[in-house]
């Protein structure tokens, strides 16, 4: 039986060409820690490494290229802006589509002086922008949303919170673990001071590698999570002034950067707008051949350009969980159910605690694919 990859929420499969190779000629021909010594090896890593920031600072519409840091992923991302900027007495607001990175790392900021406020979602994940209005505070230092939904692919509208954000001088992030490579990403568009993004999702590169894209401002007001070697002025006690090292300590994920800087070179030689219109026509065949379909319940907004490529299904008569095991079994479809590290997200689409069954689709993914995805889903149902 063919497998039938529709996990790419998760994690992109198969990688963007060039990824692999990139990652083997770094670890099979030579590297060497950036930033360190002054030999052939190490310049030539900290110039490849500089040519990745570059083309990430080009995505996101960063300032410059020393404004893109590198982490091991969204999670590190989400927790350096919100522990790195949030003091005791600060108040942050999030939305009720939030992925565990954000939600969990707000609660347990409550432990520690921080108030934190949820924006309402209506049952297809769209924000409550009114309701918005109303949660700004004096001491509202942040506001942190996901970009689109990992559950029902909801994109929501943070143009409008960006500039909500703007109008009140309240400092704006934003999750991009969903969006990055799907559709465009702009620290300007969005009005936003921090973008974090994931390697291994819509970017189609390794696992292990993410980053942030900040604006100046927000990067001064930023404090490092972690603390140590840096390479410049280790004369000093302190975390130097100067990024990306302030916010870099420790050695490199070089085969993770370099591998990323390949898939980079896949998503704009393919373009945004084809990667985008590959997943709208993908979307829309899905839930139009689930539409109609009384067993089963298709929480998110019913247009797919409303979206990006991730589709929950609610099987009513059914357990989600023998669904997807079924779809694996028999099908060779693979899914995820369960409720996503998204309780949050499962509370606002109405589909706590049973979760869904995820289907999550990519570059890669083809009609037929859809086409068979849609067949066992109506079957099973
Ligand atoms: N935020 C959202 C919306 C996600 O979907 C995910 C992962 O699924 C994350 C954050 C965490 O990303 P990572 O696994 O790269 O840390």
């Amino acid at each position: 039986m063919e497998m039938i990859y529709l996990d790419q929420a998760a994690g992109s499969f198969p990688k963007a060409p060039g990824v692999a190779s990139a990652v083997c000629d770094c670890l099979e021909h030579g590297s060497s820690n950036i930033n360190r010594s002054s030999h052939i090896l190490s310049i030539r890593s900290e110039l490849q490494v500089m040519a990745v920031r570059e083309a990430l600072a080009d995505l996101f519409g960063c300032a410059g290229c020393e404004w893109i840091l590198f982490t091991p992923g969204a999670t590190q991302s989400i927790n350096l802006i919100l522990r790195g900027s949030l003091r005791p007495g600060d108040h942050v607001i999030i939305s009720g589509m939030e992925h565990n990175a954000v939600f969990r790392t707000v609660v347990d900021l409550e432990k520690r002086g921080v108030s934190f406020s949820v924006v309402p979602c209506d049952c297809a994940g769209r924000l409550d922008l009114s309701a918005a209005r109303s949660l700004f505070r004096p001491e509202t230092r942040l506001v942190m949303m996901t970009h689109a939904s990992n559950v029902s692919g909801t994109i929501l509208d943070l143009p409008a919170m960006g500039e909500l954000c703007q109008a009140q001088g309240v400092s704006f992030a934003v999750d991009a673990a969903q969006t990055a490579g799907h559709i465009p990403v702009s620290l300007g568009t969005l009005r936003a001071d921090a973008i974090c993004f994931a390697g291994h999702k819509g970017l189609m590169g390794p696992q292990g590698i993410g980053g942030i894209a900040l604006s100046p401002g927000f990067a001064r007001q930023l404090s490092p999570l972690i603390t140590g070697g840096t390479g410049s002025a280790s004369d000093s006690p302190e975390m130097p002034d100067t990024l990306p090292d302030r916010f870099e300590a420790g050695t490199s994920n070089l085969p993770g950067i370099l591998g990323l800087g390949a898939a980079l070179s896949f998503v704009r030689s393919v373009g945004l707008d084809a990667l985008r219109s590959h997943e709208i026509a993908l979307t829309a065949r899905f839930l139009n051949a689930l539409n109609g379909c009384p067993h089963i319940r298709l929480p998110g907004p019913k247009r797919a350009e409303d979206r990006v490529g991730v589709i929950s299904v609610d099987f009513l008569r059914r357990d989600n969980g023998e669904v997807a095991a079924a779809l694996e079994q028999n099908y060779g479809i693979l899914t995820r159910c369960g409720l996503h590290c998204a309780p949050l997200a499962h509370h606002s689409l109405e589909t706590f605690p049973q979760g869904t069954v995820r289907f999550s689709l990519g570059w890669f993914t083809s009609e037929e694919d859809i086409s068979a995805a849609a067949a066992a889903v109506l079957a099973l149902a």
